[in-house]
């Protein structure tokens, strides 16, 4: 599998319980559906920090149109993004993979500790994000040993690609249109 933005080969390795492949030189990481959906099918005990509203407006969400191919099936991705966060997720809508470029993760997670402040979540999912962002901003920038990887991404598969309508149709029609 090679990077949808560099071409690069992509590598697999585990991280947090979960099995990524990213992409040494640009440092994306695609995420594929089995693993996304391995993750949100764990049992799981921290579910509940889930319930605060991460991107509630979801007339909010805009679903774009990408001419990158999707690295898994080769598949036009769509780009989703969220106004405010500057989050922008590659989807494909085909095998239902995840792309992310080098930061987006990074984003993602200020776009939750944000959530976090006003909320009263439970304490360790703050200190979790911390040390993610640590990270991130350190010297080797990209992850390395994070255990709560799996918590971000149940938190993408909840919120983001399964348990909102509205993207689902936006994402349902804009499929639609490009297949003629
Ligand atoms: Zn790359
Ligand atoms: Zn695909």
């Amino acid at each position: 599998m090679n990077c949808p933005r560099c071409q690069s080969r992509l590598e697999t390795r585990s991280t947090g319980g979960v099995e990524i492949d990213e992409c040494r030189s640009c440092q994306g990481i695609w995420f594929d559906a089995d693993e996304l959906r391995r993750v949100k099918d764990g049992s799981d005990k921290d579910l509940n920090w889930m319930d605060f509203d991460l991107w509630k407006h979801a007339d909010r969400f805009r679903v774009n149109t990408n001419p990158v191919n999707c690295p898994n099936c080769s598949n036009a991705m769509v780009t989703i993004d969220y106004d405010q966060t500057g989050v922008e997720i590659d989807h494909c809508t085909h095998c239902r993979g995840v792309w992310l470029d080098a930061g987006e993760l990074e984003k993602i997670l200020d776009s939750l500790s944000r959530e976090l402040v006003s909320k009263d979540t439970q304490g360790y999912m703050k200190a979790s994000l911390e040390e993610a962002k640590e990270l991130f901003t350190g010297s080797e920038g990209f992850i390395s040993e994070w255990r709560d990887l799996a918590t971000v991404l149940r938190m993408l598969q909840y919120r983001l690609l399964s348990d909102n309508p509205k993207l689902a149709s936006a994402l349902a029609e804009i499929q639609s249109k490009s297949q003629f």
